[in-house]
């Protein structure tokens, strides 16, 4: 939970709920080639897991994993929503 509320000015509802609070927060920013199995195992069993993947996707979140999710499959995650958006205007 603190390595989310150090990030909000406002924390918000769904992160009263997380999962992770419970967890040593350092699993979750694996070193570059580390595992983060253990993360997504946890985030796996969280409630608010779609909620935190949005914020997390909303924020453009860089570091760590979010709502099961490495930075690289948010930036593919975001890219499909764009191309999809593109798709839907043209
Ligand atoms: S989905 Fe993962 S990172 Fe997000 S609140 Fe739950 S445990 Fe924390």
């Amino acid at each position: 939970m603190q390595r989310i509320t150090t990030k909000l000015l406002q924390p918000v509802e769904w992160q009263a709920k997380a999962r992770c609070a419970e967890v040593d927060p350092e699993i979750f920013f694996p070193e570059r080639g580390g595992s983060s199995k253990a993360a997504r195992a946890v985030c796996s069993q969280c409630e608010v897991r779609s909620q935190c993947l949005e914020y997390a996707l909303n924020n453009k979140e860089q570091f760590g994993i979010w709502g099961g999710t490495s930075e690289r499959e948010r930036r593919r995650l975001r890219k499909e929503r764009t191309m999809r958006r593109l798709r839907a205007v043209s």
